[in-house]
């Protein structure tokens, strides 16, 4: 695994640097977190580090280099993690129209029913627009211009995108949508940690607002 950790503890985070450190090192211990709301296929692990020995040569990078890597990887994973959302959210505005075809209330499809087509409106038009925010980042990056703000406008548009698509398309279902069956449970699921993971929403917001503000000075 790889691991980033501080050169001395009272430094800031111009001593962050990257190491190389097998699982079976004496003193690492890995313990595996039970109990995930979503993403199950995958699994996430809590690590002991208790006087672990690393030697240099496992280092990556140099000395001090660990935080600048760390926040160039962020920036490309961003956009993948978008990408992700966008699957998502177009996998369960797939599921919705699906079911919203078939089931039939008052003598006729659901989809004849305004209230419904304006939940499939709205989804098509927030997976819509995360697609293209991911798209402007993962062309801008593969032009070899800057992306790391549009990196993050993608990541928080498609994770926030995907929790109310998900969200929308399980309302589609009606009681249905709450059981494993339909699948849309597992998304509903799976979305809610997109906001968490690689950058909480609440850090894209600062990650977008400073490099914003930047611009206009
Ligand atoms: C299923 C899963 C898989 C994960 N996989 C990985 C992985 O592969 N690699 C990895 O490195 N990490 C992984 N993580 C960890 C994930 O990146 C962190 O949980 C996430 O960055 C939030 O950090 P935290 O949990 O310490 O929350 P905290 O930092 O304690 O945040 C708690 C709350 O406070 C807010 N907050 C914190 N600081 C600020 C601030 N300065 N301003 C405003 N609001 C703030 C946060 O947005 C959040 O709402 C995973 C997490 C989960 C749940």
């Amino acid at each position: 695994m790889i691991v980033y950790a501080k050169l001395d503890k009272e430094a800031d985070y111009k001593s962050i640097t990257a190491f190389i450190v097998e699982s079976n090192t004496d003193g690492v211990t890995i313990n595996p977190l039970k109990g995930k709301l979503g993403m199950r296929s995958s699994t996430a692990s809590e690590v002991i580090f208790d006087n672990a020995k690393v030697p240099v040569e496992n280092r990556l990078g140099d000395e001090g280099s660990g935080f600048k890597n760390a926040m160039t990887i962020l920036d490309s994973s961003r956009i993948s993690i978008a990408a992700q959302c966008v699957g998502i959210g177009q996998g369960a505005l797939d599921l919705a129209i699906n079911y919203a075809k078939n089931r039939e209330t008052f003598n006729k499809p659901i989809t004849q029913h305004q209230a419904i087509q304006f939940m499939i409106a709205d989804m098509a038009a927030a997976v819509h627009s995360a697609r293209v925010v991911t798209m402007d980042a993962a062309t801008l990056k593969d032009s070899k211009l800057p992306f790391s703000n549009e990196a993050s406008i993608a990541k928080l548009i498609a994770s926030e995108m995907c929790i109310d698509v998900t969200n929308k398309a399980l309302q589609v279902h009606g009681g249905i949508g709450y059981f494993k069956d339909t699948n849309i449970e597992r998304m509903f699921r799976d979305a809610r940690v997109t906001t968490i993971y690689e950058g909480t929403s609440e850090i894209q917001r600062l990650i977008v607002a400073r490099q914003t503000l930047q611009q206009y000075q």
